[in-house]
């Protein structure tokens, strides 16, 4: 990082610690060159959220495609739908505090388990059952499409 005051690109690190509720890392950082102190902030910014699938392949993260799953894993549960919205942004809130920017989509399938199970358990198991498949096809659309079926427009 530049010094603002000198220019000089060697600057040092002294003091890095969670800011925001954990959402940035605050530095403080010092110039060797002037003796300039100063303070960044870093965030994940989630336009930069990258998706790495177990094949390695790299795929932007889509928030719609994350909340068409959970949402069809919800479908016709008794879950207030301002539930389901607290636990999307929950959820992506968790991703962009990760502090990383590439994402296994393993964490992201975890992160997404993990909420399911904690509001509905017949949700957990629809998701976690099809997930299996998921990670074995490596193709969130796929996994959406193999999510469907599950939910039985019948059930109830
Ligand atoms: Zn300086």
């Amino acid at each position: 990082m530049r010094c603002p005051f000198c220019g000089n690109i060697d600057t040092q690190v002294k003091d890095s610690r969670p800011a925001e509720d954990h959402v940035a890392i605050r530095r403080r950082r010092f110039c060797p060159a002037c003796g300039g102190r100063f303070t960044t902030y870093e965030r994940v910014q989630l336009r930069d959220l990258v998706v790495i699938k177990s094949s390695g392949r790299r795929e932007d993260f889509d928030r719609d495609k994350l909340e068409r799953s959970i949402r069809i894993a919800l479908q016709k549960r008794p879950v207030e739908p301002e539930r389901i919205d607290q636990m999307i942004s929950g959820i992506v809130r968790r991703l962009e505090s990760m502090g990383e920017t590439d994402i296994p989509s393993k964490s992201i399938g975890e992160i997404v388990m993990e909420s399911l199970a904690r509001i509905d358990t017949v949700a957990y198991v629809r998701f976690a059952s099809v997930y299996k498949n998921f990670q074995a096809a490596d193709d969130f659309d796929k996994f959406v499409s193999e999510l469907r079926p599950d939910v039985a427009p019948d059930e109830g």
